[in-house]
């Protein structure tokens, strides 16, 4: 007779496949899935096959939304706005709560009806999946009940365009719906056309737990209808998630509109080994990382980073575990990687794993009996990357890795940055400080240290750089959804500046205490700089009278400033006491020259130059105040996790200036930028830029490092746009006027950059500090710490 541990060596896994009787009975009543408008089924529309991934089968059809059925969405999320946001909070809060428990009584059928429809294992959808869409109703159904008392002075944003992608159909869902709903918007929600049944099964949950019409609403089909929602004009906000590709059109298509937007975008995330990592739990990292989901995973570890002294043996330990991973049936409980969404997606990642090994990479693959039929992908990573070639740059979005070495914790953290993407890392040593080191250094929105691959909804997600921005879950996603109650600025009045080069010898009228630069020069890097052009233009005062020249700046100018302001990471790196220090110093300093800035600032504007240098003063007080109390937080998510949420500065950031209030207006602007430790390019008032000028006097002698601040005088819109298509500028602030608005956003589509733009309205510059100023300063890095003996 056989002996237990022989069995346990040969033994095999039977099939243990999951009853998937009810789905085929819902199915049955569901020949055709059509659109939920004004709370009804909508059947309208062209039809296309609903497949099952890993079979084939025609799981049922579905109508495409086209114009028509769009706009009855909107129409419907409008007309159900001013009753569903006026409700209080706690009405809200019982709705969302009775979806949250009517998605966990369903949790069975819509584990199912996930796998079959995406592809995804039961095990990840029943384990995963759905419930963490049933915690991301409950925990927003809080948000609802203490949004008024948490996030006073704020309204909900309107309408939300939201566009969810395939690889988590229904949590994409709850990401993006349950915050929406607990602030009080109302929704057109598009999912993706490979994946839109648990979608519709949701609406049905919806009309069932009695949400009033027209509060969701979902419309079917392609990018066109994604395209047509995120562009209709009753549409106040947009939140994408999907490829950066249509991120970034997006970004283009809705540039000028007013609309808000929220992106969370691919990522190509480090998986970062150091030779002191537990290594088997590093290895079953990487089946989390990116086995996982097919690799189907924005933000799946996608480039593992292993010291070099380790990687033979972490990588033998990779092949021995990839071995006994079984691909198959996703209703299987036993299997590990299910069906590729599409056969389309299969052959995209059979391309690049093509290119990979053409390109000299040496693929290490699952030896896996694959089915016959279906999209099926044997997981496996390469070795032999350069950090340059294709695999290594782009998202595969399959479950194929590339393995790269590193020396150092430095050449590991190069490495890491060492790509567009910013939203994930994961870090692996048993020396939490040196992770914790590298973690703090990764350019990525989340970084797990010994984890990959955690979600909760009471913690932060999203990207930096060419991830996204803006942020889902918690405190900060809910941010995404409200906006401050404030009144609307009245237009501003266009001003014609001329920036034609002055002849050399122009009469200047001298203020009474004299001291008016002949010629202000740029203030970059710590040093006066001559335009590139070499041209100053005139700048006149209030009645016309020519006050002095100031330098054209042109696009070298702003590139120089960029490269000084890059080189000036220090600032970030200082503690916030001393940066807070710094704009004290700064206020002092205004404040000895005061009565000369408010003679220069009334020769400019004709306005009370005396009250605009005090209210500036007071405004660097404030944030010199702020720079060290702007705290990140630690949630309570998991249990045994410490899941911290840091504010990082963004880095350079480009400020432009408005045309009124040139002192009280950049102070106000570029205080908080600095308070945050960013470093700043700023274009001031084009009217009146000699008072720029003249604070960089104040900031030379005020111990702010050489490129902290760098001001770049010049033609208003072309610097802007400069900036806006500056891939080392990662936030831009603008103030001028509509058009030059719309420019920023479109042009900052390039990088994906954070723009903070007035659509050409003034802003109260007496008012004009707050919390949310210092926040839009920073972005919010999240940072998981499980603990446990
Ligand atoms: P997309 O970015 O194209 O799709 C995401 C969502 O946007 C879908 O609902 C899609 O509709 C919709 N959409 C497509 N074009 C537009 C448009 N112009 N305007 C508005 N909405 C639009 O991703 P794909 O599905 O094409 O996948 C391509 C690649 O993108 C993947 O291989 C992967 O690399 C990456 N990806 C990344 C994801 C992430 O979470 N970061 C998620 C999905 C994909 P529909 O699908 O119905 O056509």
């Amino acid at each position: 007779m056989s002996k237990v541990r022989e069995i346990m060596e040969t033994m095999e896994y039977g099939p243990a496949p999951e009853s998937n009787a009810e789905v085929l009975a819902w199915l049955a009543r569901t020949p055709a899935v059509g659109h939920w408008i004004d709370g009804a089924h909508v059947a309208q529309g062209p039809l296309s096959d609903v497949l099952n991934p890993a079979t084939g089968a025609v799981l049922t059809t579905l109508h495409k939304a086209g114009p028509d059925q769009v706009e009855a969405a909107v129409q419907a999320a409008r007309a159900a706005f001013p009753g569903w946001s006026a409700l209080p909070g706690h009405a809200r809060a019982r709705h969302l709560y009775a979806i949250a428990r009517a998605v966990q009584k369903r949790e069975r059928f819509l584990s199912v009806l996930e796998a079959m429809d995406n592809g995804k294992t039961i095990r990840e959808t029943r384990d995963i999946d759905i419930p963490l869409v049933a915690r991301h109703f409950y925990h927003h159904a809080g948000w609802a009940e203490l949004v008024e008392t948490e996030f006073p002075g704020h309204a909900p944003v309107g309408v939300c365009g939201q566009i969810i992608p395939w690889n988590f159909p229904l949590l994409m869902l709850a990401w993006k719906v349950a915050p929406a709903l607990a602030a009080g918007n109302t929704v057109v929600l598009k999912p993706a056309d490979l994946t839109p049944l648990t979608a519709h099964a949701l609406a049905e949950i919806c009309v069932e737990v009695g949400l009033p019409p027209g509060v969701l609403n979902i419309v079917q089909g392609d990018g066109e209808t994604g395209a047509l929602v995120a562009g209709h004009p009753g549409v106040d906000k947009v939140a994408f998630t999907g490829s950066t590709e249509v991120g970034r059109t997006i970004r283009r298509q809705i540039a000028g509109s007013g609309k808000k937007l929220s992106l969370e975008l691919g990522g190509k995330s480090p998986f970062i080994v150091f030779e002191d990592a537990d290594l088997e739990a590093a290895v079953e990292g990487v089946v989390d990382a990116i086995w996982f989901n097919q690799g189907e995973v924005c933000c799946a570890g996608s480039r593992l980073l292993v010291q070099e002294g380790i990687a033979p043996r972490f990588y033998a330990r990779l092949r021995e575990r990839l071995e006994t991973l079984r691909v198959g049936d996703p209703l299987d409980k036993c299997t590990d990687v299910g069906a590729v969404v599409s056969a389309r997606q299969l052959q995209r990642i059979d391309g690049l794993i093509a290119q990979g090994q053409a390109e000299g990479g040496t693929l290490h693959r699952a030896a896996a009996q694959l089915p016959a039929t279906g999209n099926f992908c044997a997981p496996g990573f390469f070795t032999d990357v350069a950090p340059a070639s294709t695999v290594a740059q782009v998202e595969i979005f399959g479950p194929v890795a590339v393995a790269m070495t590193f020396r150092t914790p430095d050449e590991a953290v190069a490495l890491a940055n060492d790509t567009r993407y910013g939203l994930a890392a994961s870090v692996w040593s048993e020396n939490v400080t040196k992770a914790i080191d590298v973690a703090a250094r990764v350019k990525a929105g989340v970084v797990w240290i010994n984890a990959t691959n955690i979600f909760d909804a009471g913690a932060a997600f999203g990207g930096m750089r060419e991830s996204g921005f803006g942020r889902e879950g918690g405190r900060e996603g809910m941010g995404e959804y409200l906006v401050r109650r404030a009144e609307q600025g009245s237009e501003r009045p266009a001003v014609t500046v001329s920036w034609d080069p002055a002849p050399v010898a122009q009469a200047v009228a001298q203020p009474a205490s004299g001291g008016v630069d002949i010629t202000a020069r740029l203030w970059v890097g710590g040093k006066w700089a001559r335009a590139d052009g070499g041209q100053s233009a005139s700048v006149r005062g209030a009645d016309g009278a020519v006050l002095g020249q100031v330098a054209i700046g042109n696009r070298k100018d702003i590139r120089n400033a960029v490269e000084a302001a890059a080189k000036a990471g220090a600032w970030g790196g200082v503690t916030a006491h001393n940066r807070a220090q710094v704009l004290y110093f700064l206020a002092e300093n205004l404040d000895q020259r005061r009565a000369e800035f408010a003679e220069l600032l009334a020769a400019s504007t004709g306005g009370d130059g005396a009250a605009e240098v005090e209210a500036a003063i007071r405004r660097l007080f404030w944030n010199a105040a702020q720079a060290d109390k702007v705290d990140g937080t630690v949630r309570a998510t998991k249990s045994a996790h410490v899941t911290l949420h840091i504010n990082e500065p963004w880095g350079v950031m480009g400020v432009i200036c408005p045309e009124e209030a040139p002192l009280l207006a950049l102070v106000s602007l570029v205080a908080p930028a600095l308070a945050m430790g960013n470093r700043v390019v700023c274009v001031p008032s084009q009217a009146h830029p000699l008072v720029a000028a003249r604070f960089a006097q104040v900031c030379a002698v005020s111990d702010l490092p050489a490129g902290a601040l760098n001001i770049v005088t010049g033609p208003r819109d072309a610097l802007a746009k400069t900036l806006a298509e500056h891939d080392e500028v990662a936030a831009l602030w603008y103030c001028g006027s509509a058009e030059g608005s719309a420019m920023v956003e479109a042009a900052s589509a390039g990088n994906l950059k954070s723009t903070w733009v007035d659509r050409g309205r003034m802003r109260d510059w007496g008012a004009a500090q707050g919390a949310d100023w210092l926040r839009r300063a920073c972005q919010v890095k999240t940072l998981w710490l499980p603990y446990g003996a």
